[in-house]
Parts: structure tokens; C-alpha cells; sequence
């Protein structure tokens, strides 16, 4: 059984995964993989250095990765196109971390993805679980965390999915607007009904 896990910035994705794994209970991180299939040597990456040539690549030959977003922040066909090259792969990839996880004895694993919904990944997933606290905490813990102000952590939540959307997607929701002790209590909760859930035929 897969859980898929998300929520905005800073609602607590890591901090809510470590919490699980304190448990038994492994992850994979979609961004760790999405970053995995264009590395030196990948077939994504060759593709995408065809297309666009040595100006998306760094001297060493690794992606360049602020100008590739650069060229599909402005045009939506370049970014279809990556996704084209990017998305079956880095699907492919996180399956096969996931059945590597399964079949080392885990009870269920988790995908953490910060766009489960927005990617489509939530279809490899049997149970979606939304991390949602307030938009004020969400800013609030993005500065604290992140080198940013306030007005700069408000306008990246805004270009988010919104939170009435994400949690209208939710199986399940924790709500991290507690300490992290109430955090890990819920985590408990949840990890009973997983494995309830996981060991049923
Ligand atoms: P995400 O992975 O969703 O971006 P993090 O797990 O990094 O979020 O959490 C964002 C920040 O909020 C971190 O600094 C983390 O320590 C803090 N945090 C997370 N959960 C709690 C909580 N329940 N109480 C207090 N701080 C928290």
C-alpha cells in the first residue's frame, strides 16, 4: 500500500515523514527522484540537451536548472514538452523505489510529493493524506524556516493549489497547527489505520 503525502510549503511534509519512519514506516521523496532523472548520464537529460542545446546545461555538463525553468516559465508548449520527457520517467523511477521499500518488509510506504495532485502522482497512490495548517502559520513557518520575508513567503503560497482544493482531494488530514507532540499523536493514529488498511487481503 502506497500513502501519498502532501500540503503546501512548510505545512510539515519532512517533519510529518520523519515522524512515520520513527515508526517503521519508509518514504520516497518525489522531488529527490524528479531531480534523479535528469542527472548526467540520464536519457531525459540527453533529450532535453538535444532540444534546447548547451545553453540548459552547466560547464560540467549538469542541468541547468534556472535556465531550463526560465524558457518553460514563458511558454507553456516547452513545459508540456518537458513534462512529456520528464513525467513517465520520474513515474517509473518512484515505482520502482516504492516495490525496492515493499519488498524490504515495510508495512506500507509513503510518497511525499509537494504537487501529488498537480502531477498526477496521486494515482499511483491508495490513500491520499493532507498535512493542512492555516495560510497565517504556513507564512509564518516559511520565513522562520526559509530565507524569506513574510511578503515573499504569502506570495508563493498564493501560487499554490489552494488549501480548500487540497484538502477537498484528502483521504485523510492531519492538522499540524499543533505542537509537534500533537503532530506525532496523530502520526500514531494514522500509522494504526495504515497498517489496518495495509494488511487487510
Ligand atoms: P515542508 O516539508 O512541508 O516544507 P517542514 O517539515 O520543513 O515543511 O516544516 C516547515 C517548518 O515548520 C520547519 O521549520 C519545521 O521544523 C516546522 N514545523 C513543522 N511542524 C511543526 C509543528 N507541529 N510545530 C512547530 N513547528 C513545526
Amino acid at each position: 500500500m502506497i500513502v501519498g503525502l502532501t500540503g503546501g510549503i512548510a505545512s510539515g511534509k519532512s517533519t510529518v515523514a520523519r515522524a512515520f519512519a520513527a515508526l517503521g514506516v519508509p518514504w520516497v521523496d518525489a522531488d529527490d527522484v524528479a531531480r534523479e532523472v535528469v542527472e548526467p548520464g540520464e536519457p531525459a537529460l540527453a533529450e532535453i540537451a538535444a532540444r534546447h542545446g548547451t545553453r540548459v546545461l552547466n560547464d560540467d555538463g549538469g542541468l541547468n536548472r534556472r535556465a531550463l525553468r526560465e524558457i518553460v516559465f514563458n511558454d507553456p508548449d516547452e513545459r508540456r514538452w518537458l513534462e512529456s520527457v520528464t513525467h513517465p520517467r520520474i513515474r517509473t523511477r518512484l515505482l520502482e523505489h516504492l516495490a525496492r521499500l515493499q519488498a524490504g518488509g515495510a508495512p506500507y510506504v509513503l510518497l511525499v510529493s509537494p504537487l501529488l495532485f498537480e502531477s498526477g502522482q496521486s494515482a499511483m497512490v491508495d490513500r491520499c493524506l493532507v498535512i493542512d495548517v492555516p495560510e497565517t502559520l504556513q507564512i509564518e513557518r516559511t520565513a522562520a524556516r526559509d530565507d524569506v520575508d513574510a511578503a515573499q513567503a504569502r506570495a508563493i503560497v498564493a501560487a499554490q493549489m489552494p488549501r480548500e482544493a487540497r484538502l477537498a482531494w484528502a483521504d485523510e488530514v492531519l492538522d499540524n497547527s499543533g505542537d509537534e507532540a500533537a503532530m506525532r499523536r496523530r502520526v500514531a493514529e494514522l500509522d494504526r489505520l495504515y497498517r489496518a488498511m495495509a494488511s487487510k487481503p
